[in-house]
């Protein structure tokens, strides 16, 4: 019995930059399974309030883990809880600023408005500009990890999965680990991908396989099993809770 169905959002839920009808159709399966979906991205804390108002979400993991959007206030409000202290976001600032002073032309994802817990890069034409960042990014004592759009850094112990455990602990204290589901297709999924009995990868996730640590319990195979396909066509082998 699946209670909750936390999924990466984008190349799982999207299709390359593309929302397709699919998605919809997965938010209708969730609505059938009485499940909730938690979208878990890398995506800014900006894009949590769009999910929240747009979609039948009451929460949202944004930032790869660093802030959660919920509704409160019978969905009148929309709180953020941030997972990193206000000194490591202040910090986090200031490292930033040295990094594009020693890097000029780089340049923030187009989505870094309204960031708080991490900071992106568009992704690297550039592999040996990338390589020679994550160095600097690794002398600061930054973390960061590749997602399919961006190279997202980080202050302290920051992961998908331990924003997934905060979620449980804090707002769903009646659901066990075991009655969710991770759908993700990325390197920036190997935390839940690690600790996560239910993960799953969706087809697309075929060519980071070789680049992985940690892989998903299931990985999906073929066209028909591609991003949002993927998790549509799991979601409706299960049981309704
Ligand atoms: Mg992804």
């Amino acid at each position: 019995m699946i209670k909750i169905v936390f999924s990466d959002f984008d190349g799982t839920l999207t299709h390359g930059h593309e929302l397709r009808s699919s998605f919809f159709e997965v938010l209708n399966e969730c609505k059938r399974l009485n499940a909730e979906l938690v979208i878990t991205t890398g995506r800014s804390l900006s894009w949590g309030h769009y999910f929240l108002t747009h979609f039948p979400m009451q929460f949202a993991i944004l930032e790869g883990g660093g802030i959660i959007c919920k509704k409160t206030k019978g969905d009148k409000e929309i709180v953020e809880v941030p997972l990193v202290s206000n000194f490591e976001q202040q910090n986090l600032k200031k490292v930033t600023e040295k990094l594009l002073d020693n890097f000029p032309g780089l340049n923030l994802s187009v989505d870094s408005y309204g960031r708080k817990t991490d900071r992106a890069i568009e992704y690297f034409k550039d592999l040996e500009q990338k390589e020679k960042v994550e160095q600097f990014l690794t002398a600061h004592r930054v973390s960061f990890s590749s997602s399919n759009v961006h190279l997202n850094f980080w202050p302290g112990e920051v992961t998908k999965f331990k924003a997934i455990e905060y979620v449980l602990k804090n707002y769903f204290q009646d659901v066990k680990l075991e009655e969710t589901i991770y759908f993700g297709d990325s390197l920036n999924d190997q935390s839940a991908f690690k600790d996560h009995p239910n993960s799953v990868g969706v087809s697309n996730i075929a060519s980071y396989l070789h680049k992985m640590i940690h892989r998903p319990k299931k990985v999906l195979e073929g066209p028909e099993n591609e991003s949002s396909f993927g998790v549509l066509n799991e979601l409706r082998k299960l049981p309704q809770s």
